[in-house]
């Protein structure tokens, strides 16, 4: 048998996949692929009133548009949790024939009374060794040695805790089911990982979670507990107060590049200066041991400017491919965009943009018919004394100008110069005659590319409007 390492992500599909799952996503997948190891996908799905298979149809799209592509010869699975509740139940009887678990008939409120009559919080141990048989109702307990548990974890070191702090934990419910802990142990142990790297919410099952790797008579994974991510105000991310689905930010406009690049480096940096970096560098460089202990800032500004960096890294092609379905969806756009105008708007827009949904009301004026002018743009600008001046002047002078960049910006510099203006006042009133806004892609390499007789049908359409 191969001794190269397992990883796995085991998400529990109860809601939009969390900009968090996806970087533990991220990372067990960059050391799969860096070690010759497998990433093995499990869907943690034993809590069936929360799950949906809708939310694990988006787990492994969303895992896809990352690059975690499940036909990848190092990825694994799905497997589904709840196709193993045999196993586990299995496990928890091998544990009761071996004495290393109990039956306890005490309700949980009866547990409570206890506590509180004790003084002592939690399980008491009250049936440890009363010999009780299993009997519906009755709840089968881990027996917790003395001594200390040691959690060995690539991120945040040795971790130890005193077993007297943890009692006697559940492995069956009352009615026969596994819970969580040790479901997760038995497939941990089944689908032969070696590495759990997940969310350092987990840090407190470990110890009862590496017991029971013990006393399933195996040696306990590597573990490795990821910092949280935290909001402005440092507050754990949560999707009652922030955008965390990575759908969101997907259907804003974020390049999948640059999602994993981000991700990537929240409380970890490859070597050197750059943070913008391909995924083959982070391949090789990601290690474990140089994660921040820290919870890190998801900073959706600083995602913004990666984006914004990862757009302008692209070819032009590149980027008009990306466009293209951002002005397909356009309602304007009847589903079709006419690819050689794109084409031509790529220079225009490439360095303008930071996210692909900007795009479509950047670029509409070009494939509407006519500008689509914005009220509030038309009052400020048309209302100064030369706007009807300037439009009729650009009319007459684009009619017969060579058609060129720099002849269209002669025309206006001349009318501008001949008043004593500014150019930045006399491009305003064209502007929005031309484009419908007051801000655009540049003005005369728009009026370039629309062409010369719609920008002389538009200039003259708005000086119509003004009457
Ligand atoms: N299903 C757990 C969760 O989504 C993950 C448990 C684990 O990674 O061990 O939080």
């Amino acid at each position: 048998m191969s001794d190269a390492p397992r990883y796995r992500f085991a998400p529990s599909p109860t809601g939009y996949f969390h900009v968090g799952g996806a970087r533990t996503a991220l990372y067990n997948w960059a050391l799969a692929l860096r070690t010759g190891g497998t990433f093995v996908l499990r869907i943690e799905d034993t809590d069936e009133s929360r799950n949906s298979p809708e939310w694990t149809d988006g787990i492994i799209d969303a895992l896809a548009w990352l690059g975690i592509d499940s036909g990848h010869p190092r990825f694994e699975g799905p497997y589904f949790q709840s196709h193993y509740a045999g196993a586990h139940v299995a496990a928890a009887m091998r544990l009761f024939e071996a004495g290393l678990a109990y039956w306890c008939d005490l309700t949980p409120e009866q547990v409570q009374e206890r506590a509180k009559a004790s003084g002592r919080p939690g399980y008491d141990g009250h049936s440890r060794d009363r010999g009780l048989e299993q009997a519906p109702g009755r709840v089968l307990r881990f027996r917790v040695p003395e001594g200390t548990t040691e959690v060995a974890d690539l991120v945040r070191g040795r971790v130890e805790f005193a077993n007297d702090t943890i009692e006697d934990f559940v492995l069956l419910r009352g009615n026969g089911t596994p819970i969580f802990l040790l479901a997760n142990v038995v497939d941990d142990i089944e689908m032969r990982i070696t590495h759990v790297v997940r969310a350092e919410e987990h840090l407190p099952n470990t110890p009862k979670q590496q017991m029971l790797w013990r006393a399933l008579g195996h040696a306990p994974p590597a573990w490795a507990h990821v910092p949280v991510l935290v909001n402005e105000q440092r507050k754990k991310l949560s999707k009652r107060r922030d955008k965390v689905a990575l759908e969101q930010y997907r259907a804003d406009g974020i390049l999948a590049p640059t999602m994993v690049n981000y991700l990537m480096t929240l409380g970890w940096a490859p070597g050197g200066d750059e943070e913008i970096v391909p995924w083959t560098r982070i391949v090789e460089e990601f290690r474990l041991e140089d994660v921040n202990h820290s919870p890190a800032f998801f900073d959706e500004k600083k995602l913004l400017a990666f984006n914004g960096d990862h757009i302008r890294m692209m070819t032009g092609a590149e980027f008009a491919a990306a466009c293209a379905p951002w002005l397909e969806s356009a309602p304007w756009s009847g589903g079709r965009i006419d690819a050689g105008l794109l084409a031509r708007l790529v220079p225009l827009i490439q360095t303008r943009v930071a996210r692909l949904s900007e795009v479509a009301s950047m670029v509409d004026f070009f494939f509407l018919p006519s500008a689509p002018v914005d009220d509030d743009a038309w009052t400020k600008t048309m209302s100064s004394e030369f706007a009807r001046d300037v439009l009729v002047e650009m009319e007459s002078a684009l009619g017969s100008c060579r058609w060129t960049l720099e002849e269209i910006k002669a025309c206006l510099e001349r009318f501008t110069e001949a008043r004593g203006l500014k150019l930045g006042k006399t491009q305003a009133p064209v502007r929005v005659a031309i484009t419908g806004r007051t801000v655009g892609p540049p003005l005369f390499d728009s009026i370039e590319i629309l062409g010369r007789d719609e920008s002389i049908r538009r200039l003259a359409t708005a000086v119509a409007r003004l009457g």
